[in-house]
């Protein structure tokens, strides 16, 4: 039996719309149009139900750096399945994929992280980061040190303290959140935000925002400060070259620990092994999902730095008593295992920095020339393109959202993957993606911009 004969497609979008609740959308909204179904994909391209090729400007979510279909994750899970499918990593056990998946991670990461505590995704990871922020000062004899200082606009995640951590107005709407003890200051999104300041000026106030906040609050009362290197969900924000810089200066000075969410930065998206190493700092823990397994199977985890890490291995934790029973599970980390040896051996971080990146980035920026577009901006393989209605005035369009939206669906009508946030298009492809795919994301996107304006 192949696979496409496990699910006839016949009837697939009417049981579609009869029994499956999908993350962030509405339900009468999406059953009216019917999902999209996606049946196969190969490299950089998708194929939907209804036989369409289609580019995959987003690597899925932000996370199949090595393009889908790789042969060696899906033997690499079939040998590791077949030969010991679960085990914990809990009450002094382990196996040797969660081994070998930390020692792979403490050659891969910067030297001051050693450790890793797994997780299943991004969300637990930074539950994950709030409970370890927390304890490690209580353990040092300062339990009143708990808030968590994060920037509105930011999305660490979809659990309780991952959408609390997030600074998203219309997750917090419902369910009551933010959680007690988390903080939010700006964003350093001058293309919204900088009025009449230079980008490097503005980039300065931004990050101040953490001091003020850290005065506001008592420096005794504040655990860490957490954010993404470049904010992928909120926009892709690029920050000004001055705001990080300043932010780890203040770290620094100010007892606080910092937290990068590297969970879309993380392998090789921006042309450096960690989002952090790219704008230069040098954080004390970093979540990271997504990448770790290029999507293959659920998987986080976060990266310990010696600070934390050598008081848990000391035993000034005691029991950390937190852990998930899919913490380090074995198929999960054979799957990332094979893929990060696919991204070392193969090189594509540093096609990211040397190559590919700037090979798209070229092209990509000059759809800024395009009348419909206020500013592009990339990195590495991750870039946005503002939609304004009357350049070169950084002015959003009175209804925000429904241009981006109208320019999202012309996008997959046209074979593309892109990504809208209100009136901001994304992409974020697979790192493999070579000249000629490069060329038809930018002649798609052109495409589409022309469709839309
Ligand atoms: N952190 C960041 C920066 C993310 O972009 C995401 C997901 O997009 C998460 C955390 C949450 O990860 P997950 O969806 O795997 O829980």
């Amino acid at each position: 039996m192949t696979v496409s004969n496990l699910y006839p497609t016949g009837p697939l979008r009417a049981l579609d719309a009869a029994h499956h609740l999908h993350p962030f959308s509405d339900m009468k909204a999406l059953n009216a149009e019917g999902s999209r179904i996606i049946v196969r994909a190969k490299g950089c391209f998708l194929e939907d139900s209804d036989g369409n090729r289609i580019l995959d400007g987003m690597a899925g979510l932000w996370c199949v750096n090595i393009g889908h279909g790789r042969p060696e994750i899906a033997e690499a899970v079939q040998a590791q399945m077949a030969e010991l499918a679960y085990y914990n990593t809990f009450f002094k056990t382990t196996h040797p994929p969660a081994i070998r998946l930390a020692e792979l991670l403490a050659e891969l990461s910067p030297p001051q992280f050693k450790h890793v505590f797994f997780t299943g995704s991004g969300s637990e990871s930074n539950d994950t980061v709030l409970r370890l922020v927390r304890t490690y000062w209580a353990k040092l004899g300062k339990p009143d040190k708990k808030v968590i200082i994060a920037r509105r606009n930011a999305y660490h995640g979809s659990t309780v303290a991952g959408a609390s951590l997030g600074g998203m107005g219309p997750m917090h709407a419902q369910g009551g959140l933010p959680i007690p003890g988390i903080h939010h200051i700006a964003q350093p999104y001058w293309f919204d935000e900088g009025g009449e300041l230079s980008p490097e000026e503005f980039g300065l106030v931004a990050a101040r925002e953490l001091e003020v906040a850290i005065e506001q609050l008592g420096e005794g009362n504040v655990a860490a400060f957490i954010a993404e290197p470049i904010q992928g969900a909120g926009g892709v924000i690029i920050p000004p070259s001055t705001y990080w810089p300043e932010v780890a200066r203040i770290c620094k000075e100010r007892e606080i620990l910092l937290v990068a969410d590297e969970v879309i930065c993380g392998f090789g998206r921006t042309g450096r092994w960690f989002g952090s190493e790219f704008v230069g700092i040098e954080p004390d823990l970093m979540p990271v999902a997504k990448g770790l397994s290029s999507g293959y199977l659920p998987i986080g985890g976060v990266l310990v730095g010696e600070k934390v890490a050598s008081l848990m291995v000391a035993g000034e934790f005691g029991d950390f008593n937190h852990g998930y029973t899919y913490s380090g599970h074995p198929v999960a980390c054979a799957a990332a295992i094979a893929n990060l040896r696919i991204i070392r051996d193969e090189g594509l971080v540093e096609r990211v920095a040397n190559d590919i990146g700037p090979y798209l980035q070229k092209k990509w920026l000059a759809l800024g020339d395009h009348p419909l577009v206020g500013e592009a901006r990339m990195v590495g393989l991750i870039g946005a393109l503002e939609l304004v209605p009357a350049k070169p005035e950084r002015r959003r369009f009175p209804d925000p959202g429904k241009v981006g939206t109208i320019c999202r669906d012309f996008s997959f009508a046209n074979g593309l993957v892109m990504r809208a946030v209100k009136d901001t298009m994304i992409i974020s492809p697979p790192l493999v993606l070579n000249h000629e795919e490069a060329d038809e994301l930018v002649r798609l996107t052109e495409k589409t911009l022309d469709d839309t304006y």
